[in-house]
């Protein structure tokens, strides 16, 4: 029994054993997967690169942490020409490139389109549009100069509903209302810009606010040029057209041929056969008036033009303008109805609707669709063919306004980049031009003894450096002034450049601009905030604060001057003649070549700076490493003496060639003259 429960003891001590040996394997098995997994996030880590919007190719290079040359070798194996550190790559190029270096990065436009949800967006029309109640149509008219656009403007606006109702035009606000007795309850909306530039003004917003195209051609002049052009930009907006043949109570009227000619491009008129309505209308007597109401009434209905009148508020702006009482805009509804006190965002203003004004100045409640008000309580300037759409309270009003804003300036200092980028190439490929033509012609000929050379960076490479600078200014007119002068200031070796030039104070965005640019910042009679000096400070951005546009010259001058090159001047000291060549033991078994000089200019002294010249061309420029006469090592040897020189580390010489000393000394250099 004992020797039973002592086997199975052992039993037991071995099953223990094991158990135990396999949780310390489970255990190191743990740790070393953590070791791994610590491995990899901390490799992961390593790797990852947060990449700002624009960043210069030596700034990429500090970024990854790898040499400047190793970076511009990558890029020309991915296909870049010409890389040059100062070039400006966008995150796009900059991430690819990260990427091809093993990097993972993140760039800000990711959360760029992350902050696209923080704008606010049109809703998609209800697909069973059968419940929606239709709104009125909105009508441009369009056609030749003099062919009775405005003429007919005012004949549909003395039918207005509202001049009935208030007694005559009193104002006008881009678009106007107009009743129409013989279809109970229905109105169309005209646009009060006769001419195709504002349609196209428009449109080129992506404002598509018109829906028919009343097209006025002349019953006594036919289809002219303007006519034609109308044509084409109805047909490109695809919106239909409904034809006016004007001034049909002219005894030379001929709508007849009007109509003819319209087939010729392409408007097929329902009596030739076609679908357009064309209507004979005369604004002096009022003839056919009624009739062109109803065909703009009938193709509405074919158009079927609906809008919900409740949800969010959606339109666009007409026409904004700064009145006493403050800045308005002309707002047509879109969809929805707007009312006092609702906020709305157009472009980079938005408004907590003040009051709502019709055509005639009338305060009015609210504005179903299709109807134009005249909208206050703007923060910001809105634009005409701004879209305006409805934000749910003031805050998300300002959040959308700053989203915005923030996408302007990113797309500008994205253009600027480009502007600057191509400046640059052009700037090169000169620059390479230029020195493959000065490697040409170079010869080896120089200066004679005493003579002064200038060595001056004018000579050694005609490289243009720019500094760059953004002007901000109290007022529109001194900004143009500062920057006028500004970009005056420079030579062929440095210039001043602006980069962009503003009204305001000096922006956090305007020191990101200037330092991404590596250029400087000068404030005109502007307010500069203690925190945007110390980020400039931080980003290595000078800001010239001044009020007086000539310290702002004096300043900018001396600051383009600090990057002129040190002017070096060089004066040949003494001139020798090797007349023959010898070679001395040294210690060991080295020998050390030495040319016996005659000095024939000047003094040869012991450590200065000499070059030897062999039928003209330099083929050495070093410096004496030893002097003698006859055997004794001297420090210096005067004119008509002879002694033997040995240069450092060279001692291809031979006899004729001509040895100079000289002297080399820089001078600071200034754009104001001193050379
Ligand atoms: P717009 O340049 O197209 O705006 O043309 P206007 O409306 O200024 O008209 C040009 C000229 O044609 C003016 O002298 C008008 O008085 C005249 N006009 C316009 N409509 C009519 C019309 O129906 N009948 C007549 N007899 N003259 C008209």
């Amino acid at each position: 029994m004992n020797r039973h429960s002592s086997r199975e003891e052992d039993f037991d001590d071995d099953v223990d054993y094991e158990r135990v040996e396999a949780k310390r394997q489970r255990k190191l098995q743990r740790q070393r997967m953590k070791a791994k997994e610590a491995a990899a996030q901390a490799r992961e880590a390593a790797t990852q690169v947060a990449l700002p919007e624009h960043i210069s190719v030596a700034n990429l290079a500090v970024l990854l942490k790898i040499r400047g040359e190793s970076l511009a070798k990558k890029m020309t194996s991915m296909g870049y020409s010409d890389v040059a550190y100062d070039y400006v790559l966008n995150a796009e190029n900059a991430s690819l490139i990260a990427m091809e270096l093993g990097f993972s990065p993140t760039s800000q436009s990711q959360s760029q389109s992350l902050a696209e949800t923080s704008d606010l967006h049109a809703a998609p029309l209800p697909a069973d549009l059968s419940s929606v109640p239709p709104r009125p149509p909105v009508v441009t008219i369009m056609g030749h100069v003099d062919h009775g656009k405005t003429t007919l403007l005012d004949a549909l606006r003395k039918s207005s509903i509202a001049a009935g109702e208030h007694g005559g035009i009193t104002q006008h606000i881009g678009a106007f209302v107009v009743g129409l007795p013989h279809h109970a309850g229905r109105t169309i909306t005209v646009l009060d810009t006769p001419g195709h530039a504002a349609f196209l003004a428009m449109r080129r917003r992506g404002a598509a606010v018109t829906d028919i195209v009343v097209l006025a051609v002349a019953a006594d002049d036919g289809v002219m040029p303007q006519t034609a052009e109308a044509v084409a930009h109805a047909r490109a907006a695809a919106v239909p057209l409904v034809v006016a043949v004007t001034k049909a109570d002219r005894p030379d009227a001929d709508p007849a041929r009007v109509k003819a000619d319209l087939a010729r491009l392409g408007v097929h008129v329902e009596d030739f056969g076609g679908d357009v309505q064309a209507v004979a209308v005369s604004a002096k007597t009022g003839e056919g008036m009624r009739a062109l109401e109803d065909a703009v009434v009938a193709l509405a209905e074919v158009l079927e033009k609906r809008a919900p009148v409740d949800g969010v508020v959606e339109g666009w702006v007409l026409e904004a303008c700064t009145k006493r009482s403050g800045r308005a805009a002309t707002v047509l509804v879109r969809r929805g109805t707007l009312r006092v006190s609702d906020v709305i965002v157009a472009g980079t203003a938005w408004a907590r609707v003040r009051s709502l004004r019709n055509e005639f100045g009338v305060a009015v409640e609210e504005a179903g669709p299709g109807t134009p008000v005249e909208v206050d309580g703007w923060r910001g300037e809105p634009g005409a063919g701004d879209e305006v759409l409805q934000a749910p309270c003031e805050e998300k009003a300002c959040d959308v306004v700053k989203y915005r804003e923030s996408v302007v300036e990113r797309k500008k200092l994205s253009d600027d980049m480009e502007a600057i980028n191509t400046v640059r190439k052009i700037k090169q490929e000169q620059r390479h031009r230029e020195e493959a033509q000065e490697r040409a012609k170079k010869l080896g000929g120089w200066d004679v003894y005493g003579e002064e050379e200038s060595n001056t960076a004018e000579e050694a490479s005609p490289v243009t450096i720019e500094v760059p600078f953004v002007v901000k200014a109290d007022v529109a007119g001194s900004a143009e002034a500062v920057a006028n002068s500004i970009s005056a200031i420079g030579n062929n070796e440095v210039h001043a450049k602006i980069l962009r030039s503003g009204v305001g104070a000096v922006s956090e965005f305007d020191v990101e601009h200037a330092s991404v640019a590596e250029g400087h910042i000068i404030a005109f009679n502007t307010r500069v905030d203690p925190s945007i000096m110390q980020l400039a400070a931080r980003e290595g951005v000078r800001i010239v604060d001044q009020n007086i546009i000539y310290r702002i010259v004096e300043q900018v001058t001396d600051m383009l001057s600090e990057k002129l090159p040190d002017k070096i001047i060089q004066s040949v000291t003494g001139e020798a003649e090797i007349a023959q060549t010898f070679s001395i033991s040294l210690s060991g078994r080295k020998k050390m070549q030495i040319a016996g000089c005659k000095v024939r200019n000047g003094v040869i002294r012991l450590g200065s700076k000499a070059r030897v010249l062999r039928s003209g061309k330099t083929i050495y420029d070093g410096s004496v490493s030893s002097l003698k006469s006859v055997k004794k090592d001297v420090t210096e040897m005067r004119k008509d003496t002879e002694c033997g020189m040995g240069f450092s580390d060279w001692e291809d010489f031979q006899v004729g060639d001509r040895v100079q000393c000289y002297e080399e000394s820089t001078e600071k250099r200034s754009l104001n003259g001193t050379t």
